[in-house]
């Protein structure tokens, strides 16, 4: 499975209005729709304050302001290694790009929408992910916590809020798209402009199911749209993984409704792997 990554601001820089996904979310696995675990949302945390970004059904990226700060993390570490058949993630929980600075200072533009409270701390992450993942016989649904692992030694959250809405809509983040939580965990909900893509065919992460994730566009350039993806946000292609190109079949469970959207795959687990791959070169 080649889980996919959506992005705004990367493939069609020119292009920042986004559709509004609020409420996008399913109990059954639905091309476009998030499929969540719990669907109660009780609200909390995130954006006190609707921006004028968004509007009509829209939100529009490039008017979106960030997170004030340019703070380094020279203790960031991950490493990711194939242990047997498992794919053994450690990390410390710190990106190893710069992120804003928070908590969101007061007096800043993001504050006025957003004041987040908390902190980035360190915490230490093993995952434990199959090496080679193979299918499940159905789609699961995703939490609302961590989903994935970017290469960044940032983790990946769903794309909803504590409301079922659109989390990168309304939730102010860093240059980086990320913020913390309330333990201190940095994460991003949405394609990161600080993940290296080089290689448009190699990921820049992994999903909780051992699947790996790519960047918003293919070798050629074409930035993905749900129309190239199934109802997990998944799609088959080729993928680089190490020194190898291995064809994958892909699916994970989540989508989004956007055509160049900021939303991360999401889906997958053990139980709910879709995919395999097979060694072509
Ligand atoms: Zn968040």
């Amino acid at each position: 499975m080649c889980a996919l990554l959506l992005s705004h601001g990367v493939a069609q820089a020119h292009e920042t209005r986004l559709p509004l996904d609020d409420g996008k979310f399913s109990s059954e696995p639905r091309r476009g729709y998030i499929m969540p675990c719990d669907s109660r949302f009780p609200g909390g945390g995130g954006a006190h304050r609707v921006g004028e970004w968004i509007r009509n059904g829209y939100w529009d990226a490039a008017r979106k302001p960030t997170v004030d700060g340019d703070v380094a993390w020279p203790n960031a570490a991950i490493t990711v290694n194939v242990e047997g058949t498992r794919r053994v993630v450690h990390a410390n929980n710190l990106p190893k790009h710069n992120s804003g600075e928070f908590p969101i200072r007061p007096g800043t533009t993001a504050y006025q929408y957003d004041r987040n409270p908390n902190r980035i701390r360190d915490q230490q992450i093993l995952l434990t992910l199959p090496a080679n993942p193979s299918l499940a016989e159905n789609p699961s649904c995703v939490p609302m916590g961590m989903i994935g692992f970017a290469l960044s030694g940032v983790p990946i959250f769903n794309a909803l809020d504590l409301l079922g809405r659109d989390a990168p809509a309304y939730e102010i983040q860093d240059q980086c798209n990320g913020h913390p939580e309330p333990s201190g965990q940095y994460h991003y909900h949405d394609w990161s402009p600080c993940l290296t893509n080089d290689d448009a065919d190699a990921p820049v992460g992994w999903m909780l199911d051992g699947f790996p994730i790519l960047g918003p566009v293919d070798a050629r350039g074409k930035a993905f749209t749900n129309a190239d993806l199934d109802e997990c946000h998944g799609r088959i292609g080729t993928v680089k993984i190490g020194v190898a190109r291995w064809r994958c079949i892909t699916i994970d469970s989540r989508a989004s409704t956007r055509t160049r959207s900021a939303v991360f795959a999401e889906c997958a687990f053990d139980s709910f792997a879709i995919g395999s791959c097979d060694r072509v070169i």
